[in-house]
């Protein structure tokens, strides 16, 4: 095994994800920037390549098994081993709706993309993170998730951030020895797409603590739910 550290990105193409790969690229972290889409991938490349951060590109599409296995495949057989996982990607087609009315259909599309998905690449990618000296887990929650602050609206958004936190909590517990950290961000209103327009954040800002947790010390927290480097209420 190689002394490099690599890590893998979900939904890198844009926003806070493409800011994760940048920020890890400059810190010396060979990143594989996984995208849905070719083209929208490549170009995220380029543009990074530009603001002097080398990324390496693979597709991804987090619901699809097959693009899931393709992925393991490739990093196994390039790297042999994987030292960060960064399930940022995500999407939010439930806005302007509530727990009341909210599509049903709608959930289970969210569900897929935000809890089965990043599951998935989990499932894929923990035996490559258990060669790793260092392993890392990052999962992209939400401070909507929050059980402590639940409120009405985006209900299904609510819904697969919370799922996701149950996901850390899991992994974290069954990885506990295993040298892999598995912890969760709440990134803040970050000015993405997703975050539209009221967004108060910088992408460099909504980065900095998904890549804090990305390079803990091994005697980093897991288990967590982090926003700006403490921890947030459940
Ligand atoms: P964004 O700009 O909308 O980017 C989302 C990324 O996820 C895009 O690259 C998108 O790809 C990708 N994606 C969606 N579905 C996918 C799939 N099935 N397979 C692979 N990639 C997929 O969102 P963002 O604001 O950067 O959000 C990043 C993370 O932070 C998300 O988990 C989000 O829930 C969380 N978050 C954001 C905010 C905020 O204020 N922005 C606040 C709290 C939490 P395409 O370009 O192909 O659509």
């Amino acid at each position: 095994m190689s002394d490099e550290k690599i890590a893998v990105v979900t939904g890198g193409n844009k926003g806070i994800g493409k800011e994760v790969c940048r920020q890890l690229a400059t810190k010396g972290i060979r990143v594989v920037l996984t995208a849905r889409d070719e083209g929208r991938g490549k170009t995220a490349i380029e543009e990074l390549k530009a603001a002097s951060a080398e990324t390496i590109f693979h597709p991804l599409d987090v619901t699809s098994p097959e693009s899931i296995d393709k992925l393991g495949t490739f990093i196994e057989r390039e790297f042999g081993h994987l030292d960060i996982l960064v399930n940022n990607a995500a999407i939010r087609t439930d806005q302007g709706t509530r727990g009341e009315d909210v599509s049903i259909d709608t959930l289970r599309e969210m569900m897929e993309a935000n809890v089965y998905g990043p599951l998935a690449v989990c499932q894929r990618l923990i035996p490559l993170l258990k060669k790793s000296a260092a392993g890392r887990i990052v999962n992209f929650s939400s401070g909507m998730a929050s059980l402590a602050k639940m409120k009405g609206g985006s209900p299904a958004y609510r819904i697969t951030k919370t799922a996701l936190n149950a996901v850390t909590g899991i992994l974290a517990d069954e990885l506990s020895g295993s040298g892999i950290l598995v912890n969760s961000v709440h990134p803040g209103h970050v000015k993405t797409d997703m975050g539209g327009p009221n967004a108060v954040r910088e992408l460099e800002d909504g980065a900095d603590t998904p890549v804090w947790l990305a390079l803990l010390p091994d005697d980093g927290p897991t288990g967590g739910f982090y926003f700006d480097r403490k921890p947030f209420d459940w």
